[in-house]
């Protein structure tokens, strides 16, 4: 029988422990407080945002989303980033992705101070990751962390394990690549202008796809031996406009060992990482 590999039994062992950690953060005179940075009407960022401000409130922490038009100049968004980068009493902020064409030059990683990016884009953040530096004072990218806990938390090997990841975008493939790295797996990078994708997926133990593509991923992708872990990071709409991932879960799932679903599977642990982060920042304020 094949593993569904579903975020549910996970999120509630974790939310648990969260609760109580904010709990303690409280007593001890600290609210954890997440802004999100939200520009414009995405009906996808809608959703995402919501989910991310219910799962803070429901361990016990404070969020906001922070709802500013689309067409905002760059002086005014900048200004709102630096007010929430000097508020003492916020230990969080991200901003929801993808930015309006007007401000898309801008370098998002840079503009939220180190220490309040549970998001995991700043540049010391991500360095702390390429250089497999653990430290309580740095934050992994949300995505990656989550499908690592995902994996851990279902007893999936990952140490000398081969390992192919389609799409090497900044926020999922290329610190994925790296997390995998750190935990002794042997990684190929893969991407639009990859060769021969199908000859390494079939080849590796794990297969992740984040690429935007609905159902690209298919049965000419699995190897024969039913020995593989699927994880499918995409979040696309299908023809009725329903969500679905990058992987046709019907024509794959009973081709391999265990599979994530679309929904349920990767966007949830990205939810619980977020807030493992913000957890984390609020506690490197505690001066115990
Ligand atoms: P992205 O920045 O658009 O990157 C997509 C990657 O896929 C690129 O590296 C691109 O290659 C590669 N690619 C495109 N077409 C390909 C093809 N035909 N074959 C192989 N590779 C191909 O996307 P992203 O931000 O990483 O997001 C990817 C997907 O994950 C989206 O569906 C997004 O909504 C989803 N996502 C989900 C979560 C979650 O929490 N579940 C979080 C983040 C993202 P090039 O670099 O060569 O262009």
């Amino acid at each position: 029988m094949t593993q569904i590999l579903s975020s549910a039994p996970i999120k509630k062992k974790i939310s648990k422990d969260l609760k109580n950690e904010c709990k303690f953060l409280i007593e001890n005179g600290i609210h954890p407080y997440l802004k999100v940075i939200l520009i414009g009407n995405n009906p996808a960022s809608l959703i995402y945002t919501a989910s991310k401000k219910k799962f803070c409130e429901r361990i016990g922490a404070k969020c906001d989303i922070i709802a500013l038009s689309e067409d905002i100049d760059q002086l005014t968004f900048l200004k709102t980033i630096e007010e929430i980068n000097q508020d003492s009493n916020v230990q969080g902020c991200i901003i929801q992705l993808p930015l309006p064409k007007h401000l898309s030059h801008l370098d998002v990683g840079k503009l939220i101070s180190q220490e309040k990016d549970i998001d995991g884009f700043h540049p010391d953040n991500l360095y702390a990751v390429l250089s497999n530096h653990e430290s309580t004072d740095h934050f992994v990218s949300c995505t990656p962390k989550g499908i690592i806990t995902l994996l851990l938390e279902n007893n999936i090997e990952i140490a000398n394990k081969r390992v192919a990841i389609i799409g090497r975008s900044m926020i999922v493939g290329k610190p994925l690549a790296c997390l995998f790295t750190n935990h002794d797996a042997t990684v190929t990078l893969c991407h639009s202008k990859t060769l021969n994708i199908r000859e390494i997926t079939k080849e590796c133990d794990i297969i992740v796809s984040a690429v935007g593509i609905a159902n690209m991923v298919d049965e000419s992708f699995i190897s024969s031996k039913k020995n593989q872990v699927v994880i499918d990071v995409g979040m696309n709409t299908d023809t009725e406009g329903l969500l679905c991932g990058d992987v046709d879960f019907e024509k794959v799932k009973d081709l391999v060992l265990a599979i994530t679903p679309v929904p349920g599977g990767v966007g949830p642990m990205t939810i619980i990482s977020l807030a493992q982060n913000l957890l984390q920042a609020s506690k490197n304020r505690l001066s115990l």
